[in-house]
């Protein structure tokens, strides 16, 4: 990998200059140690390219020579129909939208930090925790991981101070309708990122239990093996252990890998093991092996993605994060049956997890995928108490050096979890038939070349985006 640690960056705009930490964020970018731009700013909406949903952004727009200026989220409504949790998740994903704008000429994105985001986490804290330094798998000693672009992010009302009041706002709302508003407002901006290149090696580590007679199709586990390492000190202690995001998760691979060795016969498909790294910086690990796999990619049939496994409560119910978009969602159901289990919806799907591990690179790739999750769920089916325990775990130890095992935690209470997780890999390794995206499912779509940011896909009537898988 390359890391790019950030020297000095710089961002001016019509004379105005702002100030990197508190009017702008910028990150060090590994393609290029020295950035150094003076370019007029060209406002493209959300940059979303999606002609295959009736959505484009960027048709007819000229980047040639220009910084490409786009809110970071995405719209809410399609061709006046609603977007669900879902479709909003993919559309928001800028990594296919800074490749659309690079394959028009773009040299840099400035992004202006969603609105709705900035409700419920305001701008001021998102940059005082973002990470200066960036970082890309390499390709043949060249970095070849997203994004493509160099970038910087202002928000809404460093916009307006910038163009003038409220414009920000009034653009905002024009693209929340689904409309592209245009801004002819000349700006000319300096965009300067210097960054140190320094090439670090880190692994991805597989292990691969042959199956019988349907050897060749192969189920995948991930679970992610890299953490924070070593950070700003809280109360003294700057080991970012990560216990439970993600060593955890490991030890349950492990122990499921030793638990279907074990079996008398072996599973019908093949099963592979990937503790991948860098999940913390942006699923690269799990990216690179799914670019670069190991074996032919199509033989994977599903992803089972494990990021941490709960030894704070009794679990009674899990969570099948994404199965409920394939056929996946038989075997989460045998499985949770077989272990003793609930299994419940995902109880926070506005924040769609399933974008947000390792499981969601399969996904990219047009495996269908599952991130499980125990549920909070307590013995009287009541879920208050252990919510409220999951909540104070996520404000209190969530990516902080506390995330270290606790005296109130149970080994054994992962048991159920695991079994779970166990039976649910061997439910997909043993069926008759390899698991299937629903139709037309937003994430069964997202491994399409439109989806992908390519620029030359062949064009496709519109979906209708509020379909319910079926
Ligand atoms: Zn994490």
């Amino acid at each position: 990998m390359r890391e790019a640690t950030l020297v000095t960056a710089s961002l001016t705009v019509n004379g105005v200059a702002l100030e990197p930490g508190r009017d702008v964020a910028i990150r060090g970018y590994p393609r290029d140690g020295n950035i150094d731009i003076d370019q007029p700013l060209v406002f493209v909406g959300y940059g979303i390219h999606r002609p295959d949903l009736g959505y484009d952004d960027l048709e007819g727009v000229q980047l040639h020579g220009a910084i490409a200026v786009i809110f970071t989220g995405a719209p809410r409504t399609l061709n006046g129909k609603p977007v669900d949790d879902a479709l909003h998740a993919v559309l928001a994903d800028t990594a296919p939208r800074y490749r659309a704008l690079r394959d028009r000429g773009a040299t840099a994105v400035l992004g202006i930090y969603d609105p709705v985001r900035a409700e419920r986490m305001p701008f001021a804290k998102i940059i005082k925790k973002m990470p200066t330094t960036g970082l890309a798998w390499m390709v043949d000693g060249a970095p070849a991981s997203d994004p493509v672009l160099p970038s910087a992010a202002i928000d809404a009302a460093t916009f307006d101070r910038l163009a003038g009041a409220q414009v920000a706002h009034a653009l905002w709302e024009q693209l929340d309708r689904g409309e592209h508003p245009r801004f002819d407002q000349p700006l000319k901006a300096s965009l300067r990122i210097t960054s140190t290149l320094r090439d670090i090696t880190a692994r991805n580590v597989v292990a691969m239990l042959p199956g019988g007679d349907l050897h060749d199709e192969i189920v995948a586990y991930s679970a992610h093996h890299d953490h924070l390492g070593i950070g700003a000190p809280v109360n003294g202690d700057h080991i970012y252990n990560g216990a439970l995001d993600n060593a955890i998760g490991v030890a349950a691979m492990l122990e499921i890998a030793r638990g279907l060795k074990a079996l008398s016969h072996p599973p019908r498909r093949s099963v592979l093991f990937i503790a991948v790294t860098g999940e913390e910086k942006g699923l690269l690990g799990s990216e690179y092996f799914v670019e670069h796999p190991t074996l032919p990619i199509e033989r994977i049939v599903a992803n089972i993605n494990i990021d941490g496994v709960h030894p704070s409560y009794q679990v009674f119910d899990v969570e099948a994060l994404g199965a409920e978009h394939s056929s996946l969602q038989r075997e989460a159901l045998a499985a949770a049956r077989a272990a003793g289990l609930n299994l419940s919806p995902d109880r926070d799907p506005a924040q769609v997890h399933f974008i947000r591990s390792d499981q969601y690179s399969f996904v990219k790739r047009g495996i269908p995928a599952v991130h499980t999750a125990a549920g909070v769920m307590d013995e009287h089916g009541g879920l208050a108490t252990n919510r409220a325990l999951q909540d104070a775990w996520e404000s209190e130890r969530y990516h902080q050096p506390s995330d270290e095992w606790q005296p109130g935690y149970h080994a054994e209470w992962t048991l159920p979890e695991m079994k779970f997780e166990l039976m649910m890999g061997l439910a997909v390794a043993d069926a008759d038939t390899r698991p299937t995206w629903n139709a037309r499912d937003v994430f069964g779509d997202v491994a399409k070349p439109a989806a992908r940011g390519d620029s030359r896909q062949p064009v496709s009537p519109p979906v209708d985006a509020s379909a319910k898988p079926r």
